[in-house]
């Protein structure tokens, strides 16, 4: 990359600001040495973009002050300011894409900081040490504008506004960069949201059983785990009951596999209706159901379990005009204590106690012996 060559040419007469200038490019240059060199260091990047702002800030506050002081026309002094606000108004958001490591929007900013210099210095700059000279030599601030502004247009003039055309275009390319990258920051956001709802949904699925919506047999025990450990620590009774419903293979082969879904989904929503917030169910095999009662003990339980079996017995699934079904469940109930509460242990417990539910002649609850 060409570094920028400072000669007379851009020496305005007036030394602080000639001096400042010279540094300003020197800083310019470092900053295109930089982004120009093989893999640079963006903390490298960052420092010396730091540096270039920071001076150029300080070297626009020094010429606003030397205006001033030499009480320059108020018209010059507004469009130098300007000026100066404008470039930095571009190359604040241009930088930012610079430290992040986008090397092209760097090369970008280095020509357009060399333009844009390079077109303020003979122009701006030019006219505002011509105006302090004039004042020195006893001119008032309004003639020696009116007077530079003039010679201006005569002699470099056309020229200048050439540049000036050019320089506005790279304006605009600035503006295409940081609306690029904002473009695509937004991009990303949306798809980093999106991709992490997918993976809530995903994890919400892999938790559910697809026909009930409820808790699938692993998520039940999981869920059970937590609450047989609060269990445990707290001393706090619980239950646990194991539904199956009685002679669903009836069902499945009188009406159809679809009719045994429907009384499924109907059931596990007559069991949800019988529950508090804090209770967790689960389907934990084909026609069988499991339900945590936390903080519950016996008496509480047995209430439940009476009325959830009137409910299911009360029931009538329409499968279709024509055809209903009438259901039963038969119960498996395992409390804590006096079970050590580990789950698998209370699950095999409330099982056996099912099984005995069965034999007795189902549509009932049993505990086991
Ligand atoms: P018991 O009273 O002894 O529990 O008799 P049962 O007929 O209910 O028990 P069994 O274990 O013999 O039959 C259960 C049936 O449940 C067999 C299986 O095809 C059916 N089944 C399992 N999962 C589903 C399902 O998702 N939908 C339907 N429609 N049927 C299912
Ligand atoms: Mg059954
Ligand atoms: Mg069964």
């Amino acid at each position: 990359m060409q570094l920028f060559q400072w000669d007379q040419t851009f020496e305005t007469g007036n030394t602080v600001v000639d001096v400042q200038h010279q540094y300003l490019i020197e800083i310019i240059n470092q900053f295109g040495e930089t982004i120009t060199r093989n893999n640079p260091e963006t903390r490298e990047i960052e420092k010396v973009c730091s540096k270039l702002i920071e001076y150029t800030n300080h070297h626009f506050s020094e010429e606003e002050r030397f205006m001033k002081a030499a009480g320059l026309d108020q018209r010059h002094i507004i469009q130098h300011c300007q000026q100066h606000k404008d470039l930095l108004h571009q190359i604040g958001p241009l930088r930012k894409l610079v430290v992040t490591g986008d090397l092209a929007a760097g090369k970008h900013l280095f020509d357009f900081l060399i333009n844009w210099l390079v077109f303020h210095i003979l122009g701006t700059d030019m006219l505002m040490s011509k105006q302090i000279d004039d004042i020195h030599r006893g001119m008032t601030a309004n003639d020696a504008y009116s007077l530079e502004e003039e010679n201006n247009q005569n002699a470099t003039g056309i020229l200048l506004t050439a540049v000036k055309k050019l320089l506005y275009q790279l304006s605009s390319r600035n503006k295409e960069l940081v609306d690029l990258s904002e473009t695509l920051e937004k991009k990303i956001q949306d798809r980093t949201s999106e991709l992490s709802r997918a993976n809530e949904k995903l994890a919400e699925l892999a938790r559910t059983d697809s026909l009930t919506g409820i808790l699938n047999r692993r998520a039940f025990i999981e869920s059970a785990k937590v609450v047989f450990d609060l269990s445990r620590r707290y001393r706090h009774p619980l239950s646990l009951l194991m539904i199956d419903v009685d002679h669903f293979k009836h069902v499945n082969d009188t009406y159809g596999h679809q009719a045994g879904d429907l009384v499924l989904i109907r059931l596990s929503e007559i069991i949800n209706k019988c529950l508090r917030g804090t209770d967790i169910i689960g389907r934990v095999g084909g026609e069988e159901f499991a339900v945590i009662l936390p903080e519950t003990g016996l008496e509480q339980t047995a209430q439940l379990i009476e009325r959830l079996l009137n409910f299911v017995r009360d029931e009538v699934v329409e499968i279709d005009q024509e055809t209903s079904v009438n259901i039963t469940v038969s119960i498996g109930l395992a409390t804590v204590p006096p079970l050590v509460p580990d789950v698998d242990s209370v699950m095999k417990e409330a099982d056996r106690a099912l099984y005995k539910a069965k034999s007795k002649g189902r549509n009932r609850c049993c505990r086991a012996d």
